[in-house]
């Protein structure tokens, strides 16, 4: 307890030093100048994490009455896409790091994308007890000397282990409107999660079963093509019916719409209706073989309804959690979701995003670049 005291001081002194100015005040201590970073906004973000870091372990100490492990602990933060006046926050991730000992490489640290203008916050949760700290850094920081006992809005404690929330079919905790995220992101990690997933999730921000049937449709095609023997160059992914599984398919496959990677086609039910044989029909995933060609499959995803995955919950958050723990075990078994309506190849000559442009609709096409049988 006392430990703790003095390094809470010893990083108000920091605080204090750096004067938390996000307006450009260089900080003058020396603790702060062994930090060698040219970004004037790195120290002052900096000392802001480490001081989340223990005033998320006292708030998690209090309710669990132990020091915790730093083993156990996840941090999951918007840090580095938030701003503070205009001013980056990465700086706050090293904080956090040096004094949890969390890490990427670990899959302990998670950087969840937010808008800039969203509040900078972190989700200290310690996996091994269920406890969760949330803390969220008021944006009136901008421009002024602030004390740190003022730095954070909110400072929230919750139990949200899957036991606790099903148990409880209810998110009675405010985590500033980040409860979705927090509790399915934090969860999935401590699960242990693939990194492709951490980086799913990180992009989509928050862990959904739609990002996860994106998982499944990545992992089907690289599947297929590693059946096939063949390394593809690339891909190329044209969403039919887009929802949260995009976001997967861009990061696991790295087809971004600026690299001439994807396309997208906000289809409507009528328009569906006219595809016929591929009215099910969500996405077609393009690999390119080392010829050049393009290899297209048209794909369907099915998810398992609840009666299945036994995930009935009234609170759709829980729900969602557990049937994104559900998945976790059959995330290597895509073909058991992902249908393959067809498959067929572009040469070299041509290029998918030819069947992307204003005005076509690939799958209404009178003469597709594909043979019906
Ligand atoms: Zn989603």
């Amino acid at each position: 307890m006392r430990r703790n005291n003095k390094n809470l001081r010893v990083l108000l002194n920091i605080l204090i030093l750096c004067g938390i100015v996000f307006g450009g005040v260089a900080c003058t201590g020396t603790d702060v100048l062994a930090v060698r970073v040219k970004s004037e906004a790195y120290a002052p973000m900096k000392a802001v994490g480490k001081l989340a870091a223990v005033e998320a372990r006292n708030l998690l100490r209090a309710e669990f009455r132990k020091v915790v492990n730093r083993n156990d602990v996840i941090v999951l933060s918007n840090a580095g896409y938030a701003e503070i006046g205009g001013k980056g926050t990465m700086g706050a991730l090293d904080g956090l790091s040096e004094m949890l000992r969390v890490s990427r490489g670990a899959n302990t640290l998670v950087e969840v994308h937010s808008i800039p203008e969203a509040p900078l916050w972190f989700a200290v949760f310690d996996s091994r007890s269920g406890w969760c700290a949330y803390l969220q850094v008021k944006s009136s920081a901008v421009g002024g000397v602030l004390k740190a006992s003022d730095l954070f809005e909110k400072r929230t404690v919750a139990k949200i282990d899957p036991a606790t929330l099903y148990a409880s079919d209810n998110i009675p905790f405010d985590f500033g409107g980040n409860e979705f995220r927090i509790v399915t992101i934090a969860n999935g990690v401590a699960f242990g999660v693939p990194a492709y997933v951490t980086r799913s999730f990180e992009f989509h921000d928050h862990y959904c079963p739609g990002v996860t049937s994106g998982i499944l449709i990545a992992n089907y095609v690289k599947e297929y093509f590693a059946d096939k023997g063949v390394t593809p160059k690339g891909y190329f992914v044209h969403g039919l019916n887009p929802w949260c599984k995009e976001d997967a398919l861009m990061v696991m496959l790295n087809a971004t719409p600026g690299k001439s990677g994807y396309t997208v086609t906000y289809s409507t039910t009528e328009d569906r209706a006219e595809w016929g044989d591929y009215s099910s029909a969500v996405n077609i995933v393009y690999g390119q073989l080392p010829d050049g060609s393009w290899e297209g499959l048209i794909l369907n995803v099915t998810l398992a309804p609840s009666t299945e995955t036994g995930c009935n919950y009234t609170n759709g958050t829980i729900s969602r959690l557990c049937a994104d723990l559900w998945y976790l075990d059959k995330l290597d078994d895509p073909g058991r979701f992902v249908e393959e309506l067809k498959s067929f190849t572009l040469p070299a000559t041509d290029h998918p995003k030819n069947y992307a442009r204003p005005g076509i609709d690939i799958m209404a096409m009178e003469n597709p670049p594909w043979e019906d049988d």
